[in-house]
């Protein structure tokens, strides 16, 4: 079952385009890591896959079928937008209650028991939590909806280190004990590197590379070697080249198996490096290879637009 899947969607905002062609499909039972750079239009498709904005274009399903916004999608989805948007005036309690009359399902005692262990006082208005408070207390109202899609954007963007970790450390506890599937967004990459096992790389409006992680890191080498012979490397896709003077480094879409150039050394990649890569090298969208399902491609044809 895939928890988020889209066809050839796009929204238009006048004649600006936030997401366009995008064409994917997320699978349950994943933390499925969303990144992208400023305006990529992150928010834009998560929107979307809620139900708070209507496509322009294409399609989006969720939870193996649901219109996205339909009564179905909406029982099994528990939404927390970018800067975890709270009544400030209300205190914690009066949140639980609040969101308890507003949802069919609603696990008051998991919500209790949860923001006692984070010493988080019922009584004390949200306005005056901390941040790393504000964005618990908003996982917890999410959760306690017990739900089997979360989906949070930039959930962590304001946080320090240690509340940061605190937060995705009760979103990992969600995903491998209870189930959850996790879609989120985010510009933390090292923080991806720990908890994500699903990626898609989204940039100006398309997807650019998804996957599962261990699938992505198995099917991408970097190759290092002498700066000067990188141009003449073409046994097999290159997503991008990082220069120095006398070296090169490329992330070329290539498995253990594949033979290394003479001179050349072949190396694992990482998430992050992975990311940044793909975030470079926009067009490398478009270069052949395993990185992403054809069957799922946008079929633009443009040009891979790959710099070396
Ligand atoms: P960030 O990382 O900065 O949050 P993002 O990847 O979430 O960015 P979006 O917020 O989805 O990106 O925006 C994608 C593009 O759509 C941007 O160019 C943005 O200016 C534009 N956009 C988004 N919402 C609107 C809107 N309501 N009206 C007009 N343009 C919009």
């Amino acid at each position: 079952m895939n928890v988020i899947e889209t066809s050839g969607l796009g929204k238009r905002y006048g004649s600006t385009w936030a997401l366009r062609e995008c064409s994917l499909a997320i699978p349950a039972g994943h933390v499925a890591a969303l990144v992208g750079p400023n305006g990529a239009g992150k928010t834009t498709l998560l929107n979307l896959a809620v139900g708070l904005a209507a496509p322009s274009a294409g399609r989006v399903t969720v939870l193996g079928g649901w219109p996205a916004g339909s009564a179905g999608a909406l029982d099994g989805i528990a939404f927390v937008a970018q800067d975890t948007p709270l009544y400030k005036n209300l205190s914690a309690a009066d949140l639980l209650h609040l969101t308890r009359n507003l949802c069919r399902r609603f696990d008051q005692d998991y919500a209790k028991a949860r923001l006692g262990e984070l010493g988080i006082p019922l009584k004390r208005k949200a306005g005056r939590l901390s941040g790393g408070q504000q964005a618990q207390l908003a996982l917890t109202l999410a959760l306690a909806r017990r739900p089997r899609l979360l989906v949070l954007d930039e959930p962590v963007a304001m946080l320090d280190p240690i509340a940061r970790h605190d937060f995705m450390a009760v979103v990992l506890t969600a995903a491998v004990d209870d189930g959850v599937s996790v879609v989120l967004s985010s510009h933390v990459l090292a923080e991806l590197e720990r908890v994500a096992d699903y990626l898609v790389v989204l940039s100006r409006g398309r997807v650019q590379v998804s996957g599962e992680v261990d699938d992505l890191l198995a099917s991408h080498r970097v190759l290092t070697g002498p700066a000067a012979e990188a141009d003449r490397y073409t046994a097999r896709p290159v997503v991008h080249v990082r220069r120095g003077a006398a070296q090169a480094h490329m992330l070329v879409r290539a498995t253990a198996d594949d033979p290394v150039p003479p001179g050349w050394e072949a190396h694992p990649v990482g998430l992050e490096e992975l990311a940044l890569a793909y975030l470079r090298e926009p067009g490398a969208a478009a270069l052949p290879g395993p990185a992403r399902d054809p069957a799922l491609s946008s079929g633009t044809g443009e040009p891979s637009g790959v710099t070396r």
